[in-house]
């Protein structure tokens, strides 16, 4: 396959970064995405990390190369700053993506409600707190969260506006418009980059949005993604990569770029 490859999609945590490896970072990785970029591709990072989250997690890992966009909260577009800050939102998409959470998390009181009794009284985990709002939730175990998001699964029929993204031993409450998939649609409608010329790829649940083959035609995984992550992106006829981590990363790339990196 020998496609042309515009915009790079990489999750971080899990993704990119292996965090009981050394090197964390694969170098072969991180030099292939910075070749990439050198040659007129653009490189996202999309992830659950908050703005600052995600800038000292390239800071304590030493990335020697920079996003040209950052996609965080999996939800919110972020572009380089022209006025100071490292980042400014890129658009309206964050001012009514939280709008909507602002309407959603009032109309679902109850549900919010039931699930955070549910934490409490017959889990070990822990509601995580935005100021007054539940933001989240983060388990003891990945079992533990199974049987958390199994409820969430119940409650969320009646109100299906609500939805959650899920990330190892974290849950994050969300509108079930915004997750990782939506917000690289806005940032391709944006950039008018189209869905053939994206790369995406990711580890777990909350990856499964830009992996589905809706937003990304070129989606991929690591050898460490759960299953769930490698049947989505077998089912959306992406690459499999059967190294971990960032070697995976580099090896998708590499099988959608037909082996020659350079070639455009
Ligand atoms: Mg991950």
């Amino acid at each position: 396959m020998d496609r042309k490859i515009r915009l790079i999609s990489t999750d971080f945590d899990g993704t990119l970064v292996a965090h009981d490896s050394d090197p964390v970072l694969d170098p072969g990785c991180i030099e292939l995405i910075g070749q990439l970029q050198r040659h007129g591709a653009l490189w996202t990072i999309n992830t659950g990390r908050s703005v600052e989250l995600l800038e000292s997690g390239l800071l304590d890992f030493e990335f020697p190369i920079r996003p040209d966009f950052i996609l965080t909260s999996e939800r919110d577009v972020f572009r380089p700053s022209h006025n100071g800050g490292k980042w400014e939102p890129f658009g309206d998409w964050n001012d009514r993506c939280a709008q909507a959470h602002a309407e959603l998390f009032n109309s679902a009181q109850s549900v919010l409600t039931e699930i955070i009794d549910f934490v409490n009284r017959k889990t070990k985990a822990r509601v995580i707190y935005l100021g007054p709002a539940a933001e989240g939730v983060v388990a003891t175990s990945e079992e533990e969260m199974d049987r958390i998001t199994e409820f969430v699964e119940q409650v969320r029929i009646g109100q299906p506006e609500f939805n959650y993204q899920r990330n190892t031993i974290y849950l994050r409450f969300c509108h079930a418009d915004y997750h990782k998939g939506a917000a690289l649609a806005e940032l391709s409608r944006l950039i008018n980059i189209p869905r053939e010329e994206i790369f995406a790829a990711g580890d777990h649940h909350n990856d499964v949005s830009m992996l589905d083959g809706r937003f990304a035609a070129m989606p991929a995984c690591p050898a460490n993604a759960i299953d769930q992550v490698k049947d989505a992106v077998r089912s959306a006829r992406g690459y499999v990569a059967e190294r971990e981590f960032g070697a995976g990363v580099r090896e998708a790339l590499l099988h959608f770029l037909n082996g020659d990196a350079l070639k455009r």
